[in-house]
């Protein structure tokens, strides 16, 4: 069936319209209208090939909202009508280990994700949510039971929201523990906002005095901007946990001297280039770890959706018209993003 979408043809040309095919819904598919596309800071460093193996033309977008339009024959749990929200994956081998435990995104034999993942539906590989349309296995579609008016801001929790739920779950974070968040942008706002409601107490760590408000506003309990070192060198072995979501790369060892003895600090954020070697001796002298976590299993995503539908949590969110996506672009390399870009994908036809 045909598509609308937006891609970049190259690292160096902007998004433009392109008419795409999307697979007729086989037996176990489900065909969705996508009615909104959140845009997180991985689409932009997948498509202007930040990262390694950019496969174009490249359509971006893995925080996918809308409404089903058709089910294939051994489809159920949805049917047409349904709102449902697809995330940084769809599909998954489904037999290993990882796969067994709920933990998609460590699938042994290589998850797909949602664009850029090998298919062999045309071109070849995976086209994402900057499009009207999508196709994808059942297993793969989520559940949204927060009302119809939200959608919009729904969107983001499906990579923001489960990027950060799964390693503050992890970890723990709840009542009695101190929770740092690095980094206010899509991903470090909603992680103030599950750590708050998970009962945590919740430090934002900001490199944008202009934030400090708005991070209180969202749960925080404290705002710290990590510029300043004596405000650092205050909060120095006091966290349980922290979250750090910086897209860009920074030193870490402030952050590890904020640690209590046998704190972890979970990286999330994905820069360009490799953050400089943190120093061994904090860790040593502390038991202290640096640890990585990559978006969350499916059975977690659905636990982390209704139960920010069950407390009445969504994203902040800007939204977009299609053909604005390279000035969000820009704004959010100036970490001016408050604090999600959605688009609106009606605004798809105007565009194309
Ligand atoms: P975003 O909206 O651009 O937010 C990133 C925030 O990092 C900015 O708002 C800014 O916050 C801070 N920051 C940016 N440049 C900085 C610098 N040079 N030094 C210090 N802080 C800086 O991005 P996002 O969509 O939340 O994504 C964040 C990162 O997570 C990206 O690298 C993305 O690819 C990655 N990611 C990983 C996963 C995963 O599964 N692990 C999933 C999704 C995304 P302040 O203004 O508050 O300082
Ligand atoms: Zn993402």
């Amino acid at each position: 069936m045909k598509a609308n979408a937006y891609a970049a043809q190259s690292a160096t040309t902007p998004l433009a319209p392109l008419a795409i095919q999307r697979r007729e819904p086989g037996p176990g598919d489900v065909a969705i209208d996508i009615l909104h596309c959140g845009v997180c800071h991985s689409d932009l460093h997948q498509v202007r090939a930040e990262w390694e193996g950019t496969l174009f033309p490249c359509v971006p977008g893995h925080e996918i909202v809308g409404r089903v339009t058709a089910v294939g024959a051994n489809v159920t749990k949805f049917k047409a009508g349904d709102l449902v929200g697809v995330g940084c994956m769809v599909d998954s081998c489904q037999h290993c280990s990882a796969c067994d435990e709920g933990l998609e995104q460590y699938c042994e034999n290589g998850f797909t994700g949602t664009y850029n993942g090998e298919t062999p539906d045309a071109p070849g590989h995976t086209l994402g949510g900057y499009s009207d349309k999508i196709t994808v296995r059942e297993e793969f579609v989520l559940r949204i039971g927060h009302d119809e008016k939200d959608l919009a801001g729904v969107a983001p929790l499906l990579c923001a929201g489960i990027t950060t739920w799964s390693p503050l779950r992890h970890w723990n974070a709840g009542p009695g523990k101190k929770v740092g968040i690095v980094g206010i942008g899509g991903l470090g706002h909603m992680g103030i906002k599950l750590a708050h409601a998970l009962g945590a107490h919740v430090v934002a760590f900001t490199t944008s005095e202009s934030k400090r408000q708005d991070a209180l506003d969202l749960g925080a309990d404290e705002v710290v901007v990590s510029r300043n070192e004596e405000d650092m060198a205050a909060q120095a072995g006091t966290f349980d946990f922290i979250l750090n979501t910086v897209a860009a790369s920074h030193n870490l060892d402030p952050f590890i001297a904020a640690l209590k003895r046998d704190g972890t600090m979970t990286l999330v954020g994905a820069p360009e280039h490799p953050h400089p070697s943190p120093q061994v001796f904090p860790l040593i002298f502390g038991r202290k770890s640096i640890a990585g976590s990559l978006i969350g299993g499916i059975a977690e995503t659905q636990e982390m959706l209704d139960f920010c539908a069950e407390k009445g949590i969504t994203a902040e969110i800007e939204r977009i018209a299609m053909n604005e996506i390279e000035g969000a672009y820009d704004r959010m390399l100036k970490s001016d993003v408050k604090y999600r870009f959605v688009i609106d994908m009606a605004t798809m036809d105007q565009a194309a």
